[in-house]
């Protein structure tokens, strides 16, 4: 490559690592949204874990309590039957004993209906938590909504700031010879977005890695780019170009 060209590629390289970094920043912006996304909507599916348990739990209660209104209904059925047969009795002794039978009878009717009224209780309970986590959960939302829009527009903000700078970048990467070019942006994909680098006070801008004076000489001698030996990046003297 002959001086001239060496350093006009040199200039147009330092344009381009500009336009790089930018794009570089905003892709990695781009790559981080889903995941902001995912993080919201977990948070707020996590918040309406207590209310899909409430709701099975009121479901639940429901059916206890009816299988109980059921049993009592039939237990019922079985005191006024007995009490029917009392009439037929004809012994004293099978009086009794239907007289006893009847009292259980009664006395686990009183249970039963103890335990309907226990549910009962407890669905009107477990109602009012879930009327209250209701509405906690629509103000949830409401901001979830708000913030998963917020990362919507950031995201679409992102997106077409790529587009704008790679339109740039394409401008850019004109008149740059295509193995350069090759090798500048495996080294950008190597190094963070970062492959042209100023030296710094002897010191490669990448790396911080002292530099012998051979290599200054090199630079400043433009007849090839000359890159870091420890990290690959292409170096350039400000100063020079
Ligand atoms: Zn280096």
């Amino acid at each position: 490559m002959a001086q001239g060209t060496v350093k006009i590629t040199l200039g147009k390289l330092v344009i381009l690592q500009e336009i790089d970094l930018e794009l570089y920043e905003y892709k990695r912006e781009l790559a981080e949204k889903p995941a902001q996304a995912l993080t919201l909507k977990a948070a707020y599916e996590k918040k309406r874990e207590h209310f899909t348990e409430l709701e099975a739990k009121s479901k639940e209660i429901d059916l206890a309590r009816k299988t109980k209104e059921l049993d009592l209904k039939s237990k019922e059925q079985s005191i006024a039957h007995a009490s029917t047969q009392l009439m037929t009795l004809k012994t004293n002794k099978e009086y009794q004993t239907k007289l006893f039978e009847i009292e259980n009878l009664k006395a686990d009717k009183s249970l039963l209906e103890e335990d309907v009224l226990r549910l009962m209780e407890s669905s009107e309970r477990i109602l009012a938590e879930i009327s209250k986590e209701k509405e906690f959960l629509l103000e949830e939302e409401k901001q979830y909504l708000a913030e998963k829009e917020k990362v919507d527009l950031e995201l679409a903000s992102v997106q077409e700031k790529i587009t704008s700078v790679e339109a740039r970048r394409r401008e850019a990467v004109v008149g740059i010879d295509p193995a350069t070019l090759s090798t500048y942006e495996q080294v950008v994909r190597n190094r963070g977005g970062l492959a042209l680098v100023p030296l710094v006070g002897g010191a490669c801008g990448g790396c911080f890695m002292h530099l012998p004076q051979q290599f200054v000489n090199r630079i400043k001698m433009f007849d090839q780019i000359v890159r870091c030996e420890m990290c690959a990046r292409l170096l350039y003297i400000k100063e020079d170009l």
